[in-house]
């Protein structure tokens, strides 16, 4: 008996946490739709939107019925480049093959029942609402006036009228206006006459302009950066191709959305998870269509489909939020540096304080360093200067308040960082030392005066704040340390006469909260500005002439190894919004250990060399980047169950060329209800760490404990 040849079919992804494709027959009727084609698919008892990634024959012995693909909705949506650029990355990263349907298509154009993409933003008269008889329709007869010199923003022709929009809607079904996209090109401005570094940095892009070609922009914090992207992704623009900008989260502020459309005189189409879902579709499609030209995005805008692309951008390329945290745990500067190989297109990679990796690649000649040594214009780099705080009390300190004063008196403003928010982070009791602790963490609770309440900010649970000790009942509870809030306290109680104003996640409702508290401190007035990480990154705040870090103690004892290199980062960029505009900046770093050696090395306020230094001892310790390296994380209510997978999979992984070290306690060892192990897996190479991953994936899969306890790898992990 001869055996029926097995069916063929299309093999798809599908958004579940399972890791392999599911097979599907055509649909009834209808020929197999390519890989990179959207399909709607029956899965259990749901229908999901899948991707269909290859086509082949199905296995024989799999035993299960094959269901049809119920319906192909886009065929050959996603180009083989695409495909080929997730297949790497859910192999190099050991994520569902599933995640590409999340990755590679926008929100829209995932949900099951078809999205309504929201009325263009313009509205024009149509030829009939030109000559329609509206005399009994006086509502309408205003709209058509107010259009009749050109198509109008919806919600300007609204506001302006006064009409609903429900009189619009009416308009628009009989065919009286309908929906256009205005297109608001910006007028070119030119920038500043580049500098000679500038000049050579753009031209060692556009030598490699037809190839893959990584490059390290390394420039101080204010050296000209932004202008050197912007010159050359203006004549890849002429070249008739498109230029993808990606930047951290916090970076995409419209200040510099703006500057880059003066520049370009080109429309910026944005991506990033603030936008709404049309909007993420809108460009989603500008891109793939080519209409869209330059592009800026954060790390999901990496796999945005680009037909013609001829430059990537990577700005910051040391911020850690490049990398995603859940999920497909991707680095998105390491995938948009594979994406340009795929392309054959250059590839700029920026910062003021560049990450260890990329110093190695530099290092071992696989990226070309480009530098930008001094600020650009008339701005120096700021004096550096270390506070001794060993013996001064708690609160301001002495030094500082001095230096405050006289930054403040010669009319500059101050910025002060502490990346705690808060009122404490610790309460504690005067009479029996008990201390708030966060019951699912390894942590303590965050003590929030305004709230009146403790915060974990680990698992986000909440208390109202107690009004005496829970253990002994003493009413005698105290907050020690300070976070931004008390902070700011402090500061306004020292400086009754100057604006301070408090930037953290707490004060700030929202992005426009922050864009207008910045227009406002750059409109050059003296005031005090305290806060965490929003504060440090990219800001260009021209009238700040003194910053200063708060307390930087605890990350020189962390257990985690990067903790240094993340110090210098943040030290050299706080320092750099410092002395921006015209005016000479200083810099404080405050310690109770100014003679710990990185802070000696730091004090020279020298960036690169601390962190080559730095390099030479992860080289010397193989760590990363001198080795690779990966997580196998498990968690647990049952630390048992946790621990017992990970030494399950440890003997299976272990193989020639791979260190298995562990199962070890995560730095948090508990967070939220789930006990934290994790396994660590080195390897000289790369490719041999991954290979043994994607190997024993399935394996692992299949193991009774993998049952227990939630897991996941995390490759080039950069939390601990
Ligand atoms: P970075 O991106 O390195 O922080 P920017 O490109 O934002 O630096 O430049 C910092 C400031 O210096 C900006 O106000 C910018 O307009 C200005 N600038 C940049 N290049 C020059 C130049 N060649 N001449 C004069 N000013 C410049
Ligand atoms: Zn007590
Ligand atoms: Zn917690």
């Amino acid at each position: 008996m001869t055996r029926a040849a097995a069916p063929a079919v299309a093999r798809v992804a599908v958004p579940v946490p399972l890791p392999r494709l599911f097979d599907y027959l055509a649909p009834a009727g209808q020929s197999l739709p390519p890989a990179g084609s959207r399909v709607l698919v029956p899965f259990g008892r749901r229908r999901v939107v899948g991707l269909v990634m290859d086509q082949g024959h199905a296995d024989p012995a799999a035993g299960h019925t094959l269901k049809p693909i119920e319906r192909v909705l886009d065929p050959g949506l996603i180009a083989a480049g695409q495909l080929e650029l997730i297949d790497w990355c859910a192999r190099y990263y050991a994520f569902a093959p599933g995640e590409a349907v999340n990755l590679l298509l926008p929100g829209a154009l995932r949900r099951v029942r078809a999205f309504r993409a929201p009325a263009p933003a313009g509205v024009a008269l149509t030829e009939a609402g030109r000559d329609a008889e509206l005399s009994r329709a006086p509502r309408q007869a205003e709209l058509r006036e107010r259009l009749l010199e050109g198509p109008l923003e919806r919600d300007k022709l609204l506001a302006d009228t006064g009409a609903g929009s429900d009189v619009l809607r009416r308009m628009e079904r009989q065919g009286l206006v309908r929906g256009v996209e205005l297109e608001q090109l910006p007028a070119a401005r030119p920038g500043p006459e580049l500098n000679a570094e500038q000049r050579a940095a753009v031209a060692a892009v556009l030598r490699r302009r037809r190839r893959f070609a990584p490059m390290l922009l390394a420039g101080v914090t204010g050296s000209g950066k932004t202008e050197v992207y912007l010159a050359a992704a203006r004549r890849i623009l002429d070249m008739n191709r498109q230029v993808l900008i990606l930047a951290p989260e916090i970076g995409l502020t419209p200040q510099l959305v703006r500057r880059i459309e003066a520049r370009l005189g080109e429309a910026a189409w944005l991506y990033h998870s603030d936008l709404s879902e049309g909007e993420r579709l809108a460009t989603w499609q500008a891109a793939r269509a080519g209409r869209a030209r330059v592009v800026v995005a954060t790390r999901s805008g990496v796999f945005l489909p680009l037909p013609d692309p001829g430059l990537i951008i990577v700005d910051e390329e040391h911020d850690s939020s490049f990398k995603q945290a859940e999920g497909a745990r991707y680095h998105g500067r390491d995938v948009a540096v594979l994406r340009a190989r795929l392309a054959g297109v250059p590839i700029l990679l920026g910062s003021a304080t560049p990450s260890l990796e990329s110093l190695h690649n530099v290092e071992r000649d696989r990226y070309e360093l480009l530098e930008l040594p001094r600020r650009a214009g008339a701005a120096r780099q700021p004096r550096w200067r270390i506070l001794d705080q060993r013996g001064s009390p708690a609160g301001l300190d002495a030094g500082l308040i001095e230096a405050m004063q006289r930054h403040l008196d010669e009319g500059g403003q101050v910025l002060l960082y502490r990346n705690r928010r808060g009122y404490a982070p610790v309460l504690m009791c005067s009479e029996c030392g008990w201390q708030a602790d966060c019951q699912r963490c390894d942590a303590h609770l965050t003590f929030h005066r305004a709230g009146k309440n403790l915060q974990c900010h680990h698992c986000g649970s909440q208390r109202p704040q107690p009004p005496r000790c829970p253990e002994c009942a003493s009413p005698g509870l105290i907050a020690l340390g300070a976070g931004t809030e008390r902070l700011e306290e402090a500061v306004r109680e020292r400086f009754p006469d100057v604006p301070v104003h408090r930037v953290d996640r707490d004060a700030m409702g929202g992005k426009h909260d922050f864009e207008r508290l910045l227009e406002q401190v750059r409109g050059g007035e003296p005031c005090i500005l305290v806060g965490t990480q929003m504060l440090a990154k990219g800001h260009h705040l021209p009238g700040v002439t003194l910053a200063a870090v708060l307390d930087v103690d605890q990350a020189l004892f962390s257990a985690d190894f990067r903790a240094p290199e993340r110090l210098g980062q943040t030290v050299a960029q706080v320092a750099g919004r410092a002395g921006r505009g015209d005016r000479a900046g200083e810099f404080l770093l405050l310690t109770r250990h100014p003679e710990h050696p990185l802070l000696e090395a730091l004090g020279r306020g020298d960036y690169r060399s601390y962190a080559w230094a730095l390099l030479e001892e992860r080289v010397q310790a193989q760590l990363p980047p001198a080795s690779a390296l990966a997580l196998l994380r498990a968690e647990a209510h049952e630390a048992a169950a946790a621990r017992d997978f990970l030494r399950a999979a440890s003997g299976r992984l272990a193989g020639r060329g791979i260190d298995v070290i562990g199962p070890l306690p995560a730095i948090m060892s508990r967070r939220g209800g789930y006990w934290r192990f994790q396994l660590w897996l080195q390897a000289e190479s790369r490719a041999a760490l991954v290979n043994r991953i994607s190997a024993c994936l399935p394996a692992l899969h299949d193991m009774d404990s993998a049952r227990r306890a939630r897991w996941h790898f995390d490759v080039d992990p950069l939390e601990l």
